[in-house]
């Protein structure tokens, strides 16, 4: 439940879709309430109308039927045989029968020309001739006829609204044709009942005989009576049946209307109730318009608010996402950073031992990379590292994993991959490192580079990511100590190695916090045999590891960052030895201490060196600071170069150790404030043996020369070495022809058996 509702909060869309829903259902509900509202209104306004017309209807067939009864009273007192009866007796009758519409009408009797003999209003009949009426003429000619309503007629006596006659035959005793008995009905009548009934701006009222001939109509225009209606389209519904309602458009006046009829009693009319539709709605329109506006503003607030939420919700998540981007990626590259690549390394581990199939660890770290950071400045080492993540993205597959651990460290993690592979992508790495770098510094700087890349397999060397990892960079850190720009497989034994790398870090810690490292001191020999000087060597001896080579552990102290601290430990050492020496009266005229470039790096080497010699009250010329021919490669730094400079303005003289073997040039040495050029061991002992070997050693003593430095000769051990070296100008010789490295006690005594020199 927890997690749907996550899940949720993470799809702002939903949330407007969810507000577009609840908007559609509430306005889909108020539209069918409205739409209900509307069929009540019409339901309410046909009852209205059905009511109407009933109510018309009952008042005029009550009429009618009192019409009706007083014609057949006047008609049965006529008809009667009694010829012996006086007119005036006759007329005294049809009085009293005609009496009961008196208030409606007037009643008639002709004789069978169409002369009036009888007159409810007067006793004395105005003979009047209605021949041409239509009700006479429809009454002689049809003896069924029966009861018969006229068309509307004027009446002759002055008035606004016409009237209709309902006649009936006047027989003889033979059925002969005597006259006909017509009361009239003024349809003013009519205009004063339908105008008592309420029927709204819109609505009308129409009475008509069933033919479809107009007998009154509200709004009343004295045109409309006597109309026909019979050609209307809503005529035949009006009198198919006795009463009904329906909806229909007005030909009159296109008004939409509720009509409403009903015929009257068994009279040949028909009274029909029309109510504007314009009105019936005019209420609910009124009510809807209300409720329409508060949904309208209801579904914009539902909006707005959704709309709202979701952009915040999408702000929320764009930071969520920016947030997990610097949690999981690297920022410069844009690469998945440690903690993704170890979540990515689990993804793929636990999927390859699902399919029991294989994958690769590639880890690659970039040769000399901090040496590019420290000369070219951070600016290009990031554009350099940006284009080495691009160039690996392109050396793998898309299904595979680059990753940057920090630095210049980088991994790949390839799926599906064997041993053959791996070569086959890290093969590819190497080459694709091998095109130099363009950087962008406005001078057109390109810069070559090149990668160590070490290579654990899964399963074979690893069970566990970590494991993997760990095998990588151990199988890196091999290539990378074999020459760099290689690749390296993994093998088990890197693991012992590297275990012992590690214990050897820590026994020589100890072993240098404890003081228990030891010194010796090998002779400098002159050409005449004199003793030029002593080198201070360091020496270890542990408990259980035996005598470990300084070759061994020095490179470890490099490695670890504890040089600095062994070097300052040598360098008292062999200054108070020096003064020791001195005061037992044992003349040893300089010491050479071996340095390295992290001790140039100390910001106050200078001042310290001063300050050490300043201690044991030595001079600056007691003292030769080895440093190999690294020191002279990263002297381009500037720290380096400093400290250089100002050990060399305390006349402390410089020597370059193990000359030959380094990278650096011949053509840079005259850069550097050295004094001393020790030619390495390596080309002394195969003079006699490799004329190549010679010919360097050779052409080392000429530069030296050349550049006035003084050259010194390291692993003399035969005259024949000596003899050599000097025949070519070098003149200082130290090596087991001499003697080997002595302890500070042997040594001295060593110096004293010399001194008869
Ligand atoms: P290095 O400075 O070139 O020292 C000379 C090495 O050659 C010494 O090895 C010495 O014992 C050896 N040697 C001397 N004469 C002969 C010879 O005739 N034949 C042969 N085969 N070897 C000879 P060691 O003492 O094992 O030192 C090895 C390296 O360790 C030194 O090379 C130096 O680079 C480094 N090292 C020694 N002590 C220190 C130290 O206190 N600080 C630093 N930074 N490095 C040191
Ligand atoms: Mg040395
Ligand atoms: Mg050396």
């Amino acid at each position: 439940m927890a997690r749907t509702r996550t899940s949720l909060l993470k799809k702002p869309a939903l949330f407007l879709l969810a507000g577009i829903c609840i908007t559609l259902v509430t306005t889909g509900v108020v539209a069918i309430a409205l739409y209900q509202m509307r069929l009540d209104a019409m339901a309410q306004a046909r009852d209205v109308a059905n009511n109407l017309a009933i109510s018309l209807e009952k008042e005029t067939e009550r009429t009618l039927d009192i019409y009706q009864i007083a014609l057949r009273n006047v008609l049965t007192s006529l008809e009667t045989p009694s010829p012996e009866l006086p007119i005036e007796t006759r007329q005294l009758l049809a009085f009293n029968s005609a009496g009961a519409i008196s208030d409606l009408g007037v009643i008639i009797a002709t004789d069978a020309s169409g002369r009036v003999v009888l007159d409810s209003r007067s006793m004395q009949p105005s003979s009047m001739d209605i021949s041409q009426r239509d009700y006479f003429q429809v009454q002689r000619q049809s003896p069924d006829v029966g009861l018969y309503f006229s068309k509307p007629f004027m009446p002759i006596t002055k008035s606004d609204y016409a009237s209709i006659a309902m006649s009936r035959r006047l027989a003889g005793a033979s059925g002969r044709f005597e006259g006909v008995v017509a009361g009239t009905l003024s349809m003013k009548y009519f205009h004063n009942l339908f105008n008592g009934s309420i029927l709204g701006d819109h609505g009308v009222l129409t009475l008509m005989r069933t033919d479809g001939i107009v007998l009154m109509r509200r709004p009343y225009k004295p045109e409309d009576v006597g109309r026909s209606l019979a050609e209307g389209s809503a005529f035949p519904s009006l009198v198919d049946s006795d009463h009904g309602s329906f909806v229909h458009r007005s030909s009159a006046d296109g008004t939409r209307r509720l009509y409403s009829f009903r015929r009257i009693g068994h009279y040949p009319m028909v009274v029909v109730v029309g109510l504007g539709v314009q009105d019936i709605y005019a209420g609910w329109r009124k009510r809807a318009a209300a409720i329409g506006s508060v949904t309208a503003v209801l579904d914009i607030f539902t909006i707005m608010l959704c709309l709202m939420f979701s952009a915040q919700l999408q702000r929320r998540l764009a930071m969520e996402r920016q947030l997990q981007k610097l949690a999981w990626f690297d920022t410069l590259t844009g690469l998945p950073n440690r903690r993704q690549v170890n979540r990515l390394a689990r993804r793929i581990l636990a999927e390859a031992r699902r399919h029991s199939s294989h994958f690769a660890v590639l880890f690659i770290d970039l040769d000399r990379f901090k040496r590019i950071n420290d000369t070219q400045g951070h600016g290009i080492g990031d554009q350099v590292l940006s284009e080495v993540a691009q160039r690996l993205r392109n050396c793998v597959r898309d299904e595979d994993a680059i990753g940057r651990l920090g630095g210049d460290e980088f991994v790949a993690l390839l799926k599906h991959c064997d041993v053959h592979k791996a070569a086959h992508v890290s093969d590819g790495i190497l080459a694709a490192m091998q095109q130099p770098i363009a950087v962008n510094t406005g001078r057109g700087v390109n810069i070559a580079l090149g990668v160590s890349v070490g290579i654990a397999l899964y399963p074979d060397d690893g069970q566990s990511v970590d494991v993997l990892l760990r095998n990588a960079d151990m199988a890196m850190y091999r290539a990378k100590s074999s020459g760099r720009n290689q690749m390296h497989f993994y093998a088990a034994e890197y693991a012992h190695e590297a275990r012992e790398h590690i214990e050897l870090e820590i026994a020589l810690q100890h072993a240098l916090r404890a003081g228990t490292l030891q010194m010796a001191y090998q002779p400098k020999i002159g050409a005449w045999g004199t003793l030029h000087g002593a080198e201070a060597l360091v020496r270890w001896r542990d408990e259980s590891l035996g005598i470990v080579a300084p070759e061994r552990f020095v490179a470890i102290a490099q490695e670890s960052g504890l040089i600095a601290e062994l070097d300052t430990w040598v360098l008292c050492q062999a200054c108070s030895q020096l003064a020791a020496w001195r005061a037992e009266g044992v003349n040893i005229p300089s010491i050479s201490v071996n340095v390295c470039s992290a001790d140039f790096k100390r910001a106050d080497y200078a001042e310290f060196i001063a300050r050490t010699l300043q201690d044991h009250g030595l001079r600056s010329s007691d003292l030769i600071l080895e440093m190999t021919e690294r020191v002279m490669l990263e002297a381009s730094t500037d720290d380096i170069l400093r400290s250089l400079d100002a050990v060399h303005a305390l006349g402390v003289t410089l020597s370059i150790d193990d000359f030959g073997t380094g990278y650096s040039s011949l053509s840079h040495l005259h850069c550097f404030p050295v004094q001393e050029l020790k030619i390495d061991k390596s080309f002394v002992q195969d003079i006699g043996i490799s004329s190549m070997a010679e010919s360097l050693a050779q052409t080392v003593m000429n530069i030296g020369n050349a550049l006035k430095l003084t050259i010194v000769a390291e692993g003399v051990e035969t005259q024949a070495q000596r003899d050599f070296l000097s025949r070519h100008g070098c003149l200082i010789y130290q090596g087991y022809l001499y003697s080997p490295p002595l302890a500070p006690r042997d040594f001295a005594q060593w110096a004293k058996a010399r001194v008869i020199d």
